[in-house]
């Protein structure tokens, strides 16, 4: 734990919304299986699940928290439109939960953001819009939307709507592993990890919860260890869903995380590069590198005091073609002015 303050009633979302975000959510998102991961058990000497948020409609796990915010807008706002800034996930997201529940939908994206991402999310009727080289200039933009042209903002993380659904992976995990030890989760803004702690800690309050952050750019780690909000300088890397920052206004996630993640970890782009490879090639799986951090956790050993049964989650699969068959081939892969080698 990052704080020593034990009191959990007073944080913003609680066991009930992510309760009630399981109903709403129910029509959009899928409950994703568990794939036993035999030979990441072995290697890390633990039981080892790995959760498919892959298999989401849309590619990741952000759905689950996109589409319980949307369904909970007031009814007569049907027909407005709904903007976000996205690192590509969350903005495919909103596309999809948009149109499902009759919204019209803008993201905004920076320059960092693939290609391939940005199609994607036009493909499902969104309009798209590029601006500045940071997720911070395409967060601007989506502020100045709903400031002048009376836009609905949906945050990728710092709402409890979106926390709350999030968190429904969470109740799917406790219902599928009985026995439980501890769970492995991506974390950027803490929309993810906030979510599936508080319906963990709730349920079971001995399972630990542990973050795996990208070293480049670690926000929500780095505010964690300076006990207040802190801004990182955000670099290209293979991860690069978990890119931006927390936000200086930062009203949910952080006291969230402060109160429920037990520690977070650091991986290297090297790691992540050996872990989408290893995804592929013992499990046929298709993995981004956000994807792919919890997997580079336990096979850089950088995990090695836990024990016992834990769960992975493999939060998305929407990966650049050319990127994935490069590093699937084992060769070279550029990242910004870097060149990774696994
Ligand atoms: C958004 C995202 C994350 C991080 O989620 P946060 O709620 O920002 O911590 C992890 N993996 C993928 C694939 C994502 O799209």
């Amino acid at each position: 734990m990052y704080t020593s303050d034990k009191n959990t009633d007073c944080l913003p979302v609680d066991l009930e919304a992510v309760r009630s975000a399981q109903r709403a959510i129910r029509d959009l998102a899928v409950e994703t299986p568990l794939l036993r991961a035999d030979s990441l058990s072995e290697i890390s000497n633990m039981a080892v699940h790995l959760k498919l948020e892959t298999l989401q409609p849309t590619g990741s796990f952000k759905i689950r928290g996109a589409a319980n915010l949307i369904s909970r807008l007031p009814k007569e706002w049907r027909g407005r439109t709904v903007v976000c800034a996205s690192t590509g996930n969350h903005g495919r997201a909103v596309a999809y939960a948009a149109r499902a529940l009759g919204y019209r939908a803008i993201v905004c994206l920076s320059s960092l953001v693939p290609k391939v991402k940005e199609d994607a999310i036009a493909a499902l009727g969104a309009e798209t819009r590029r601006v500045g080289t940071s997720q911070d200039d395409a967060m601007a933009e989506a502020a100045v939307l709903v400031r002048d042209e009376g836009c609905i903002p949906v945050p990728p993380f710092d709402h409890p709507d979106i926390v709350a659904g999030q968190g429904t992976i969470g109740l799917e995990l406790i219902a599928a592993v009985p026995d439980l030890d501890s769970v492995i989760v991506p974390l950027s803004g803490g929309g993810l990890i906030a979510g599936i702690a508080t319906a963990v800690k709730a349920l079971r309050p001995g399972v630990q919860v542990i973050g795996v952050s990208m070293e480049r750019g670690a926000a929500m780690q780095a505010s964690l260890a300076a006990g207040r909000l802190v801004e990182v300088v955000e670099e290209p890397t293979l991860a690069d869903s978990l890119g931006g920052g927390i936000g200086l206004d930062n009203r949910f996630t952080f006291a969230l995380c402060r109160h429920l993640v037990d520690r977070v970890v650091l991986v290297s782009e090297i790691d992540i590069y050996r872990a989408i490879s290893h995804l592929f090639r013992c499990y046929g799986l298709v993995t981004e590198g956000a994807g792919a951090v919890g997997a580079a956790a336990l096979l850089s050993g950088r995990l090695s005091e836990i024990a016992g049964s834990t769960v992975v989650v493999v939060s998305g699969r929407n990966i650049d073609p050319d990127q994935f068959l490069t590093i699937a081939a084992g060769k070279p892969v550029e990242v910004g002015s870097q060149v990774i080698r696994g």
